[in-house]
Order: C-alpha cells, then structure tokens, then sequence
C-alpha cells in the first residue's frame, strides 16, 4: 500500500489494474471503489498488513456501478459493517432496476453485447444491495470530500474532490494509461457527449494537486495544469449558437416599427378626472 498524500493511500497490492484507494479522517477510513469481485477478501489484507484496522473502515464510496469498481463491494461490507455511499442515481443498478449495456452506438458493442450479457449475470456480476447513502452534485460529505456528478461512463458515475489538499478521485472518467490521460473507453460509454459536459466540470476545479484514476498510475506532477489540458483538447467548450439576425417566425413578416412622434406646443392636451364628480 502506497501513501500518496497526506491520508490517502493506493492500495496497490491487489495486483490488478483497476484501481483502490484509502481515505482517512478523524480516524475513521473511507475505501474509494472495492475492485473486481476477487479483490474484496485481498483488499481487507492489504489494510490489515498496512497496519490499518479493517473495523475502522465506515464508508464505502463507490464511484459507479461497473463490477470492476464495485465487485468487492459485499464481501467488504460484510467484513466492516461499513456504509455503501453512491450517487442516487447509480443506486438504480444496485438495486436490480437498471441494468448496464455497452454503448450500442459503438460497432463493437453490439458484438460484444452476447459476452457481456454472459459474464454480467456470472463472474462479473454487479452485487445487488441497498446503498446506504445516496448523495447528490456539489454534496459535501462527513468525510471531507466533495461530490462532482460526472455522468456519461455511467449516468450517476460521480468523482470526489477535497478542496483543502486538492486530492480528486476521478473514477472512470479519465484513465492514465501508458504516460497519457484518456477518455473512458468508448464501447462502455453510452453518452459520450455527456462525459465532455463532465470534464467541463471537473476543468473548473481550482486547486487540482493529486489526481487519482480509476486505472493507471496516480498523477502529482503538474495533476492540476495536465487534467486542464487534456481536458481543454478533448473537451472544448461548445460553440455558441449564433443568434439570428431577425428573429421572425418563419412565414412572419417582420412588423415595421412604430414611429412615435415626440410631443409639440400645438399637441392637443387631454384632461383626465381621477376623481369622480
Ligand atoms: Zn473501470
């Protein structure tokens, strides 16, 4: 395990490549995301041999509802009794309402939709659990963090910023792999149009210090003025509608404009009673 700023590890010892962090305040413990259902029982391990005590872990926060971030998410809890905290949204899927699709909009996701179907109710099943906590935008949290709804991934896929030592934890919306900054793969991505309205979003962010992803190395170099420029090159702001010159309905002749004359000595005057006689 891997301190990378003052009380936040990475639990790098899962040996995986998705990604799980430690958060602690107060002396409490918060897990961001819980890996792959096989990472639960190794998660625990990880905080044990660190020195940590598993009971101390009181909340779960799960950025979204993908199995890779949430399938060690029933055997931790089991283990800590720990709170499941997810945006209100995302709840749907744990509940059993809603059930995650690759993007039909991709070619490869109608290809692979057979083999996610598959594995999606057996080895990479989502567990099914009432969320504790649902949380919403801009919420700030017991523990100190900030919730940015940052849909398009998922719809209630969420990030979390602590303002004070500008450690963010960007879940899926950005990934770090090989030495570059990426946008979440697109076959998994059903809005992507969306996922550019959530950079935006996290572009805004001031004091940006440590960026934590969901997959590939944590960034502290620079975190703040790189997450801004990728985002600036994959996420400009949209263009402006230009506003028509006339604004007539079609079919409408534009009215010409009323000539109002000003008021001269040979005007007629007009006496108004306010009161009745
Ligand atoms: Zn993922």
């Amino acid at each position: 395990m891997k301190e990378i700023a003052e009380n936040v590890w990475h639990i790098d010892d899962i040996g995986s490549s998705v990604n799980v962090y430690l958060w602690r305040w107060d002396g409490h413990l918060a897990l961001i995301d819980t890996g792959l259902p096989w990472h639960g029982k190794k998660i625990l391990n990880a905080i044990k041999e660190a020195g940590f005590n598993p009971e101390d872990i009181k909340e779960i926060l799960i950025t979204h509802a993908d199995t890779d971030h949430a399938g060690g998410l029933r055997v931790i809890r089991e283990a800590t009794g720990a709170r499941v905290v997810v945006h209100a949204i995302e709840a749907m899927f744990f509940k059993g309402k809603w059930h995650r699709w690759p993007n039909f909009r991709h070619p490869l996701g109608v290809l692979i939709t057979p083999l996610y179907f598959l594995l999606s109710r057996t080895v990479l099943r989502l567990p099914r659990l009432q969320p504790d906590l649902l949380v919403v935008d801009t919420e700030v949290l017991d523990n100190g963090l900030q919730v940015i709804h940052t849909p398009g991934h998922t719809p209630g896929h969420m990030s979390l910023y602590h303002k004070e030592t500008g450690v963010l934890f960007v879940g899926d919306v950005i990934s770090h792999r090989r030495g570059k900054l990426a946008l979440p793969p697109a076959v998994f991505t059903p809005q992507p149009e969306i996922v550019r309205d959530s950079l935006r979003k996290l572009g805004r962010l001031k004091n940006v210090q440590v960026a934590c992803f969901g997959h590939g190395p944590v960034l502290t170099d620079r975190a703040g003025e790189r997450l801004r420029a990728f985002i600036a090159r994959t996420a400009p702001p949209p263009k402006r509608a230009r506003r028509p010159r006339v604004a007539t309905r079609p079919g409408v002749p534009r009215q010409p404009k009323a000539q109002v004359e000003p008021p001269t000595s040979e005007s007629p005057s007009v006496d108004i009673e306010l009161k009745p006689k």
